[in-house]
């Protein structure tokens, strides 16, 4: 693949993350029901919490596993640890465990053990599968240590298994998407023989939404049937498996996938993280629309900063 378009996909992970999530974020906890009466399709950006275009803790949690593998020059968890605690702005919405496993770190206690006990044996929330896009594309050309590595990074904040999985699954999938060229289709198939390959789905959670998905890709179902069978909430289990089929079935271009996925209601800013995040690494930055872009927001630690964090991580890797 050319170094060009590799690099665009490392950038287009990162942006598709940030984009996803800032879309998402205005309707979120919405049903499909709500989002539908309201505004049709929802394929806008919208006035939100903190203002239109601007990001949620997904997108600021992504860019310290960025900065984190960049600093480190790989996965350094006590590195990724701290980048978390100094970038934390809790008026960007963070999960109660995460905050919790966070103040753990500020007393002291080591990123292995800082989410191990939060809700009775860790978290198994989405949160470390919205923020794993950089471990997906760093990782892309080896797909046992990029599983590790996900898993790892998973640790510092979401200790259970169920949330270890699920960010493993995401990270491999992002991974799978870079290796893919754009203008071929993307082959199902083949992508569910790597994930099974690498994945352990003895877990029921995980193997259900598996063996769904491959009946929804037969027999593509309404969207409220996807949500009532995989689920939209912030379970790792229920909303992975969702963004992932809504990449699945929408491989023509990012916007169609994004845009499924955030009008399936529910934790729409983590599954317009975790399908922008797919989608960004298939297609690449270029294939983002540009007037989602334009109405990112740009100060410090903006769209300027993730593009560029997405060109280090890429130099770091290839060249
Ligand atoms: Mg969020």
């Amino acid at each position: 693949m050319k170094k060009r378009l590799l690099q665009d996909k490392f950038i287009g992970s990162l942006v598709g993350t940030f984009v996803g999530d800032a879309l998402g974020m205005a309707v979120e906890g919405y049903t499909i029901e709500e989002i539908e009466k309201k505004y049709g399709q929802l394929d806008y950006m919208l006035e939100a919490r903190l203002g239109a275009g601007t990001y949620t803790d997904d997108t600021e949690m992504m860019i310290g596993v960025a900065e984190s593998l960049i600093s480190a020059s790989g996965f350094d968890g006590a590195d990724m640890a701290e980048k978390f605690v100094t970038n934390c702005n809790l008026d960007r919405g963070y999960g109660a465990g995460t905050i919790e496993a966070l103040n753990n770190i500020k007393a002291g206690s080591s990123w292995q053990e800082a989410g191990e006990n939060i809700f009775d044996g860790g978290s198994f929330g989405n949160g470390s599968a919205m923020r794993i896009a950089p471990v997906g594309v760093f990782y892309h050309t080896d797909y046992e240590e990029l599983r590790i590595k996900a898993k790892k990074s998973s640790q510092i904040t979401h200790a259970h298994p169920l949330g270890k999985t699920g960010a493993a699954i995401q990270a491999l999938t992002v991974g799978y998407a870079v290796n893919q060229k754009p203008e071929a289709d993307f082959s199902v198939t083949d992508y569910l023989d790597v994930l099974t390959e690498y994945i352990d789905f003895e877990s029921v959670e995980y193997s259900q939404a598996l063996s769904s998905i491959q009946d929804f890709l037969k027999n593509v179902p309404e969207p409220k049937v996807v949500r009532n069978k995989l689920g939209n909430d912030a379970r790792a289990f229920n909303s992975v498996p969702t963004s992932i089929y809504s990449c699945l079935i929408n491989t023509d271009n990012f916007k169609k996938a994004v845009t499924y996925a955030i009008n399936l209601g529910g934790d729409t800013d983590t599954l317009g993280a975790m399908t922008g995040a797919i989608a960004g690494a298939y297609h690449g930055y270029n294939d983002i629309p540009s007037d989602w872009l334009d109405q990112l927001e740009n100060r410090e630690r903006g769209l300027d900063y993730v593009i560029e964090l997405g060109k280090k991580l890429f130099c770091l890797k290839h060249k």
